[in-house]
């Protein structure tokens, strides 16, 4: 199964959720939610597959609550930090994939192919805003204003 066609969508953060993406299989099935994320341990860049987050019942109304959420979005009882239980393989983990790969060479096709389509839309994105003369402020460790430019 190919990857024939790539959307991503700056989010315009340089941390955290960098973009979202869809793409197109075999030019018949197109997924959506998928997600570039840098990781701020290191600064990696990773793609992450489409997810749910699990979610548990508010004590008070009954209503479903994601496990990250502190209050109820539907009476506004405060809910705190919960344990998640484990499922059935012992893991508690909040997100949980909706699709994913199987293979592990297919996982890193998927991940090259995002990841590289990522960049395209960066570096047109910086163009841009070069282009524009508009030079969008950064979170440290950026080109001061009126520094150099690399042309490239
Ligand atoms: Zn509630």
């Amino acid at each position: 199964m190919r990857i024939t066609e790539v959307e991503v969508f700056l989010t315009g953060n340089e941390y955290g959720l960098l973009a979202d993406a869809r793409m197109t299989f075999d030019d018949v099935f197109v997924v959506h939610g998928v997600r570039v994320v840098r990781v701020p341990d290191d600064g990696r860049l990773i793609v992450c597959m489409p997810s749910r987050q699990k979610q548990d019942e508010c004590p008070d109304c009954g209503a479903k609550v994601p496990y990250r959420n502190d209050y109820c979005g539907k009476c506004g009882a405060k809910l705190g930090r919960r344990n998640v239980p484990a499922d059935r393989r012992g893991a508690t983990r909040i997100d949980l994939d909706i699709v994913h790969p199987i293979s592990r060479d297919y996982r890193e096709y998927i991940d090259y192919v995002i990841l590289e389509a990522y960049q395209k839309e960066f570096d047109r994105g910086k163009a841009e805003r070069a282009q524009a003369g508009n030079h969008p402020q950064r979170a440290g460790g950026g080109t001061p204003p009126g520094g150099t430019r690399d042309a490239g």
